[in-house]
Protein backbone atom coordinates (compact mmCIF):
# COMPACT_ATOMS: atom_id res chain seq x y z
CA UNK A 1 0.00 0.00 0.00
CA UNK A 2 0.92 3.69 -0.39
CA UNK A 3 -0.60 6.97 0.62
CA UNK A 4 -3.99 7.37 -0.19
CA UNK A 5 -3.86 10.45 -2.77
CA UNK A 6 -6.16 12.45 -0.59
CA UNK A 7 -3.15 12.46 2.08
CA UNK A 8 -0.38 13.39 -0.91
CA UNK A 9 -1.92 15.78 -2.13
CA UNK A 10 -2.98 17.56 1.80
CA UNK A 11 0.55 17.42 2.29
CA UNK A 12 1.76 18.88 -0.89
CA UNK A 13 -0.36 22.05 -0.27
CA UNK A 14 0.23 22.16 3.49
CA UNK A 15 3.91 22.26 2.72
CA UNK A 16 3.52 24.59 -0.78
CA UNK A 17 5.89 21.89 -2.15
CA UNK A 18 8.55 22.29 -0.01
CA UNK A 19 11.15 19.78 1.47
CA UNK A 20 10.17 19.84 5.27
CA UNK A 21 13.27 19.16 6.51
CA UNK A 22 16.14 21.62 4.17
CA UNK A 23 12.68 23.88 3.30
CA UNK A 24 13.81 23.87 -0.42
CA UNK A 25 11.17 24.31 -3.14
CA UNK A 26 10.87 20.95 -4.73
CA UNK A 27 8.34 21.75 -7.41
CA UNK A 28 7.66 18.09 -8.98
CA UNK A 29 10.97 16.77 -7.38
CA UNK A 30 9.53 16.10 -4.20
CA UNK A 31 8.54 12.54 -2.10
CA UNK A 32 6.20 11.64 0.46
CA UNK A 33 8.52 9.45 2.55
CA UNK A 34 6.64 7.26 5.59
CA UNK A 35 8.28 8.84 9.06
CA UNK A 36 7.74 5.41 10.42
CA UNK A 37 8.71 2.64 7.51
CA UNK A 38 5.46 0.63 6.58
CA UNK A 39 7.86 -2.62 7.12
CA UNK A 40 7.90 -1.56 11.31
CA UNK A 41 4.33 -1.25 11.17
CA UNK A 42 4.36 2.74 9.72
CA UNK A 43 0.71 3.69 8.61
CA UNK A 44 -0.41 5.65 5.18
CA UNK A 45 -1.73 8.70 7.13
CA UNK A 46 -1.22 12.08 7.96
CA UNK A 47 0.29 11.84 10.76
CA UNK A 48 2.86 9.36 9.38
CA UNK A 49 3.93 11.47 5.92
CA UNK A 50 6.27 13.87 5.36
CA UNK A 51 7.49 15.65 2.32
CA UNK A 52 10.88 15.54 1.60
CA UNK A 53 13.24 16.73 -1.48
CA UNK A 54 15.08 13.82 -2.91
CA UNK A 55 18.72 14.73 -1.08
CA UNK A 56 16.89 14.73 2.28
CA UNK A 57 14.73 11.71 1.22
CA UNK A 58 18.19 9.54 0.14
CA UNK A 59 19.84 11.50 3.40
CA UNK A 60 17.21 9.67 5.98
CA UNK A 61 17.67 6.17 3.59
CA UNK A 62 21.20 5.82 3.78
CA UNK A 63 21.65 5.79 7.66
CA UNK A 64 23.68 2.47 8.17
CA UNK A 65 22.70 1.07 11.56
CA UNK A 66 25.61 -1.46 11.44
CA UNK A 67 28.13 1.09 10.21
CA UNK A 68 26.68 4.51 12.67
CA UNK A 69 28.00 7.65 11.44
CA UNK A 70 26.76 11.12 11.64
CA UNK A 71 23.47 11.30 13.41
CA UNK A 72 19.81 9.52 12.99
CA UNK A 73 17.35 11.25 11.45
CA UNK A 74 14.44 9.94 14.03
CA UNK A 75 10.60 9.57 13.57
CA UNK A 76 10.12 12.12 15.92
CA UNK A 77 12.17 14.26 14.99
CA UNK A 78 11.57 14.11 11.58
CA UNK A 79 7.25 14.70 12.64
CA UNK A 80 8.79 18.02 14.40
CA UNK A 81 10.71 19.28 11.22
CA UNK A 82 7.20 18.75 9.27
CA UNK A 83 4.76 20.33 11.95
CA UNK A 84 7.13 23.13 12.05
CA UNK A 85 7.08 23.65 8.76
CA UNK A 86 4.19 23.58 8.55
CA UNK A 87 3.26 25.93 11.26
CA UNK A 88 5.60 28.29 9.15
CA UNK A 89 3.48 27.90 6.03
CA UNK A 90 0.31 28.42 7.75
CA UNK A 91 0.98 31.54 9.40
CA UNK A 92 2.98 32.74 6.65
CA UNK A 93 0.75 31.26 3.52
CA UNK A 94 0.72 33.61 0.62
CA UNK A 95 -3.20 32.98 0.35
CA UNK A 96 -3.74 34.35 4.24
CA UNK A 97 -5.28 37.59 4.01
CA UNK A 98 -3.64 39.93 6.40
CA UNK A 99 -5.03 41.43 9.32
CA UNK A 100 -6.45 44.45 8.87
CA UNK A 101 -6.39 44.19 5.03
CA UNK A 102 -8.93 42.15 4.08
CA UNK A 103 -8.62 43.69 0.27
CA UNK A 104 -5.06 42.78 -0.19
CA UNK A 105 -3.50 38.79 -0.29
CA UNK A 106 -0.88 37.58 -2.49
CA UNK A 107 -1.43 34.91 -4.46
CA UNK A 108 1.70 32.37 -5.58
CA UNK A 109 1.38 33.58 -8.97
CA UNK A 110 1.93 37.28 -7.07
CA UNK A 111 5.12 35.76 -6.47
CA UNK A 112 6.03 34.70 -9.91
CA UNK A 113 4.85 37.74 -11.34
CA UNK A 114 6.34 40.78 -9.47
CA UNK A 115 4.91 44.03 -10.94
CA UNK A 116 1.93 42.62 -10.33
CA UNK A 117 2.56 41.69 -6.39
CA UNK A 118 4.09 45.59 -6.55
CA UNK A 119 1.03 47.28 -7.40
CA UNK A 120 -0.58 45.34 -4.08
CA UNK A 121 2.08 47.39 -1.94
CA UNK A 122 1.09 50.46 0.40
CA UNK A 123 3.45 52.53 1.87
CA UNK A 124 1.16 53.84 4.55
CA UNK A 125 0.63 49.92 5.90
CA UNK A 126 3.93 48.03 6.02
CA UNK A 127 2.36 44.75 7.02
CA UNK A 128 2.28 43.44 3.50
CA UNK A 129 6.05 44.57 2.42
CA UNK A 130 6.69 43.26 5.91
CA UNK A 131 4.96 39.87 4.62
CA UNK A 132 6.10 39.56 1.55
CA UNK A 133 9.94 40.01 2.43
CA UNK A 134 9.62 37.48 5.18
CA UNK A 135 7.94 35.26 2.66
CA UNK A 136 11.09 35.22 0.21
CA UNK A 137 13.04 34.58 2.45
CA UNK A 138 11.98 31.50 3.96
CA UNK A 139 10.49 30.13 0.74
CA UNK A 140 14.50 29.15 0.61
CA UNK A 141 16.07 31.20 -1.43
CA UNK A 142 13.95 31.25 -4.94
CA UNK A 143 13.52 34.58 -5.27
CA UNK A 144 15.55 36.91 -3.35
CA UNK A 145 17.88 37.83 -6.00
CA UNK A 146 15.45 38.13 -8.54
CA UNK A 147 13.51 40.47 -6.15
CA UNK A 148 16.19 42.43 -5.09
CA UNK A 149 17.40 43.47 -8.92
CA UNK A 150 13.34 43.97 -9.26
CA UNK A 151 13.97 46.84 -6.33
CA UNK A 152 16.77 48.05 -7.35
CA UNK A 153 15.54 48.89 -10.48
CA UNK A 154 12.30 50.23 -9.06
CA UNK A 155 14.42 52.64 -6.75
CA UNK A 156 15.35 54.58 -10.27
CA UNK A 157 11.51 54.82 -11.25
CA UNK A 158 10.53 58.29 -11.98
CA UNK A 159 7.48 57.77 -10.12
CA UNK A 160 8.38 58.68 -6.46
CA UNK A 161 5.45 56.25 -4.84
CA UNK A 162 7.36 53.06 -6.82
CA UNK A 163 10.46 54.77 -5.19
CA UNK A 164 9.54 54.97 -1.75
CA UNK A 165 7.32 51.24 -2.37
CA UNK A 166 10.83 49.79 -3.20
CA UNK A 167 12.96 52.24 -0.35
CA UNK A 168 9.96 49.98 2.22
CA UNK A 169 11.24 47.16 0.61
CA UNK A 170 14.67 47.40 0.70
CA UNK A 171 13.99 48.43 4.71
CA UNK A 172 12.36 45.07 5.58
CA UNK A 173 14.95 43.52 3.59
CA UNK A 174 17.97 44.78 5.92
CA UNK A 175 15.56 43.72 8.95
CA UNK A 176 16.20 40.45 7.55
CA UNK A 177 19.71 40.72 6.23
CA UNK A 178 21.84 43.88 6.86
CA UNK A 179 25.07 42.42 5.55
CA UNK A 180 23.32 41.82 2.12
CA UNK A 181 22.09 45.37 1.59
CA UNK A 182 24.53 46.90 -0.84
CA UNK A 183 25.79 50.30 0.82
CA UNK A 184 25.81 52.07 -2.74
CA UNK A 185 22.34 51.17 -2.98
CA UNK A 186 21.89 53.54 0.44
CA UNK A 187 23.93 56.03 -0.37
CA UNK A 188 21.77 56.42 -3.73
CA UNK A 189 18.75 56.62 -1.72
CA UNK A 190 19.64 58.90 0.46
CA UNK A 191 20.13 62.03 -2.53
CA UNK A 192 16.82 60.68 -3.44
CA UNK A 193 14.53 63.83 -4.61
CA UNK A 194 11.87 62.37 -2.44
CA UNK A 195 11.72 63.02 0.92
CA UNK A 196 9.84 59.70 1.61
CA UNK A 197 12.66 57.67 0.36
CA UNK A 198 15.46 59.71 2.31
CA UNK A 199 13.47 59.42 5.46
CA UNK A 200 13.73 55.44 4.99
CA UNK A 201 17.20 55.21 4.25
CA UNK A 202 17.85 57.21 7.66
CA UNK A 203 16.27 54.41 9.37
CA UNK A 204 17.70 51.95 7.54
CA UNK A 205 21.32 53.29 8.27
CA UNK A 206 20.33 53.53 12.53
CA UNK A 207 19.28 49.83 12.42
CA UNK A 208 22.39 49.08 11.10
CA UNK A 209 24.42 51.01 13.17
CA UNK A 210 23.11 49.06 15.77
CA UNK A 211 23.98 45.85 14.41
CA UNK A 212 26.98 46.69 12.57
CA UNK A 213 28.19 50.48 13.66
CA UNK A 214 31.72 49.86 11.38
CA UNK A 215 30.18 49.42 7.91
CA UNK A 216 28.04 52.62 8.12
CA UNK A 217 28.85 55.14 5.53
CA UNK A 218 29.15 58.43 7.67
CA UNK A 219 29.31 60.94 4.96
CA UNK A 220 25.90 59.43 3.54
CA UNK A 221 24.15 59.58 7.45
CA UNK A 222 25.78 63.30 7.71
CA UNK A 223 23.93 64.44 4.54
CA UNK A 224 20.76 63.47 5.67
CA UNK A 225 21.24 64.94 8.91
CA UNK A 226 21.54 68.04 6.70
CA UNK A 227 18.25 67.38 5.50
CA UNK A 228 15.31 69.86 6.58
CA UNK A 229 12.95 67.17 6.88
CA UNK A 230 12.51 66.04 10.42
CA UNK A 231 11.61 62.98 9.40
CA UNK A 232 14.91 62.49 7.61
CA UNK A 233 17.14 64.20 9.86
CA UNK A 234 15.89 62.85 12.81
CA UNK A 235 16.91 59.27 12.68
CA UNK A 236 20.07 60.09 10.63
CA UNK A 237 21.24 62.53 14.03
CA UNK A 238 20.10 58.88 16.12
CA UNK A 239 22.35 57.27 13.61
CA UNK A 240 25.41 59.13 15.07
CA UNK A 241 24.12 59.51 18.34
CA UNK A 242 24.10 55.91 18.33
CA UNK A 243 27.85 55.58 16.98
CA UNK A 244 29.55 57.47 18.80
CA UNK A 245 30.83 55.22 21.37
CA UNK A 246 32.45 53.18 18.50
CA UNK A 247 33.04 55.85 15.44
CA UNK A 248 34.91 59.55 17.12
CA UNK A 249 34.22 60.57 13.42
CA UNK A 250 30.55 60.54 13.99
CA UNK A 251 31.21 63.01 17.25
CA UNK A 252 33.30 65.07 15.42
CA UNK A 253 30.16 65.62 12.53
CA UNK A 254 28.13 66.45 15.44
CA UNK A 255 30.32 69.47 16.04
CA UNK A 256 30.63 70.12 12.83
CA UNK A 257 26.97 70.78 12.79
CA UNK A 258 26.86 72.70 15.59
CA UNK A 259 29.90 74.81 13.39
CA UNK A 260 27.70 75.84 10.98
CA UNK A 261 26.26 78.55 12.63
CA UNK A 262 22.38 79.09 11.95
CA UNK A 263 20.51 78.35 15.06
CA UNK A 264 18.26 74.56 13.79
CA UNK A 265 21.24 73.31 13.41
CA UNK A 266 23.15 74.68 16.89
CA UNK A 267 19.66 73.08 18.43
CA UNK A 268 20.39 69.91 16.38
CA UNK A 269 23.64 69.56 17.61
CA UNK A 270 23.16 70.60 21.24
CA UNK A 271 20.45 68.56 21.57
CA UNK A 272 22.21 65.37 20.49
CA UNK A 273 25.30 66.08 22.38
CA UNK A 274 22.92 66.22 25.63
CA UNK A 275 21.52 62.78 24.58
CA UNK A 276 25.41 61.30 24.60
CA UNK A 277 25.85 63.18 27.97
CA UNK A 278 22.57 60.99 29.23
CA UNK A 279 23.56 57.57 27.79
CA UNK A 280 27.73 57.78 27.38
CA UNK A 281 28.99 60.22 28.85
CA UNK A 282 32.24 58.82 28.65
CA UNK A 283 32.18 58.97 25.03
CA UNK A 284 32.76 63.01 25.55
CA UNK A 285 35.77 64.78 27.11
CA UNK A 286 36.10 68.51 27.75
CA UNK A 287 38.17 69.27 24.87
CA UNK A 288 35.35 67.75 22.66
CA UNK A 289 33.05 70.46 24.31
CA UNK A 290 34.97 73.55 23.81
CA UNK A 291 33.54 74.67 20.52
CA UNK A 292 30.46 75.33 22.91
CA UNK A 293 32.66 77.04 25.41
CA UNK A 294 33.85 79.69 22.86
CA UNK A 295 30.85 80.02 21.23
CA UNK A 296 29.35 82.84 23.26
CA UNK A 297 25.79 82.24 23.19
CA UNK A 298 23.62 81.37 26.72
CA UNK A 299 22.48 77.94 25.14
CA UNK A 300 25.82 76.78 24.53
CA UNK A 301 27.42 77.86 27.94
CA UNK A 302 24.29 76.21 29.83
CA UNK A 303 24.40 73.18 27.66
CA UNK A 304 28.61 73.12 28.28
CA UNK A 305 28.34 73.41 31.87
CA UNK A 306 25.44 71.02 32.21
CA UNK A 307 27.92 68.23 30.38
CA UNK A 308 30.92 69.32 32.12
CA UNK A 309 29.36 68.80 35.34
CA UNK A 310 28.13 65.14 33.79
CA UNK A 311 32.10 64.42 32.98
CA UNK A 312 33.02 65.32 36.68
CA UNK A 313 30.26 62.89 37.91
CA UNK A 314 30.53 59.71 35.66
CA UNK A 315 28.07 57.24 36.96
CA UNK A 316 29.77 54.50 37.59
CA UNK A 317 26.94 51.90 36.48
CA UNK A 318 25.87 52.59 32.97
CA UNK A 319 22.56 53.52 31.54
CA UNK A 320 20.49 52.06 29.10
CA UNK A 321 22.56 51.91 25.24
CA UNK A 322 20.40 53.12 22.62
CA UNK A 323 19.06 56.67 21.60
CA UNK A 324 15.06 55.84 20.68
CA UNK A 325 14.07 58.70 18.22
ZN1 LIG B 1 15.39 18.59 1.58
Amino acid sequence: MAFPRNVVEELLVSCHRYCCVCQKFCGSKIEVHHIVPRSEGGEDTFENAIALCFDCHAEIGAYNPKHPKGRKFSPSELRRHRDQWLKLCSSISPFRTIEGLPQITLTEKDLEDFNAMFEKLRVDDPRLTQHLVRLLFLKGGKYPDRFFAFTMEKLSSTNEEDRWKAAEIVKEFSHWNYPRVDIELLNQMAIDDFFGVRSVVATVLFDISRANPTVVPLETVYRLVLNDDWYVHTPALATLKSLSPTRPVALDLILELFRIGDDDHKDLALGALKDIGEVNPEVLSEETLEPLLHEGSQRSLATYQELKEKLNNLPKEKKQQYYPF
